[in-house]
């Protein structure tokens, strides 16, 4: 595939996550209005979400106006090479920003100028991991700020919430992490879990239980009882959608755990608000498919 196809391709699934909600977001949402039950300021909320959604999606225009930070996870066989990604990536990138799929959003922390297309130091974020098998997977997130800023890390033991180096001082820390996002991080939101690993990998690792699919269930039986667990008192804190009360406060918990140093035990929460961007495409030669 030549740069320029490759970087339209970039360019669509970039219009995509700014602009349509996963199918198994905008499900949850409406299992969210379901529960809440009609008539409740709950429920309105979340049907206000929805519509806001298909205007969206029926206009192209993005789903909310910030429209976040974009994280690229690439899985890459022999037929391309890192360098060609970005590149293709870059451009999309910039293109994306001058067709209003992305505010310019990308702004330098030492004079505070905004460089206008998304492009700078450390930005777009990609992460890429090789594989044998040729084409390309690609998985992208769009990750607003508000909820960025309300993403935390804990390191156990944590004295304050009382708790110690075990699951149940994780599921402290994350109960705590979604009590204080409260009114901040546009709820229901999805909470990704790093347990373990060092300050950035138990980061970067909850960012990526983000990209999972809402439904799906933890393969490791010990961690899909923790999320069922988290998701559940979560609930019923009684925050609701956009901290006006209500039994919906989050979408989903989704749990993964590295390996730590015997020092150290870090837990770290990457929260994400209901404008839950994410795409995914995929390519075999010159087939390209989107989900
Ligand atoms: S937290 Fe999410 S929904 Fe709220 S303003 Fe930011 S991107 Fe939009």
């Amino acid at each position: 595939m030549d740069h320029k196809e490759l970087t339209g391709h970039f360019l669509e699934l970039i219009r995509r996550a700014s602009t349509v909600v996963p199918p198994d977001v905008e499900k949850a949402i409406r299992q969210g209005i379901e529960n809440e039950g009609e008539g409740t300021t709950a429920a309105s909320t979340l049907t206000l979400l929805l519509e806001n959604c298909d205007k969206a999606s029926d206009a192209s225009t993005p789903i909310c106006q910030d429209t976040g930070a974009l994280y690229f996870f690439i899985d890459y066989g022999p037929d391309y090479r890192q360098k060609q990604l970005r590149e293709a990536i870059e451009e999309a990138t910039a293109e994306a920003t001058a067709n209003y799929y992305l505010r310019p959003n990308a702004v330098d922390s030492v004079t505070g100028k905004n460089s206008g297309n998304n492009l700078g130091a450390g930005t777009p974020i990609i992460h890429f991991h090789e594989r044998d098998e040729d084409g390309l997977r690609v998985r992208l997130m769009l990750k607003g700020g508000g909820s960025e800023n309300v993403s935390l890390q804990y390191k156990l033991p944590d004295g304050r919430l009382k708790a110690g180096r075990d699951m149940d001082g994780v599921r402290k820390c994350v109960i705590d992490a979604i009590f204080q996002a409260q009114g901040k991080g546009c709820s229901p939101g999805v909470v990704g879990v790093g347990i373990g690993g060092n300050r950035d990998t138990s980061y970067s690792g909850a960012k990526e239980q983000l990209l999972r699919d809402l439904g799906d269930t933890n393969p490791d039986p010990e961690l899909a009882k923790f999320e069922a667990q988290v998701l559940a008192e979560a609930n019923s804190l009684g925050i609701g959608p956009m901290g006006l009360g209500g039994k919906t406060t989050v979408l989903g918990v989704k749990a993964g755990a590295m390996h730590r140093l015997p020092a150290c035990f870090f837990v770290s929460t990457a929260y994400v608000c209901w404008a839950y961007r994410k795409a995914f495409m995929s390519v075999k030669g010159s087939e390209v498919s989107y989900d």
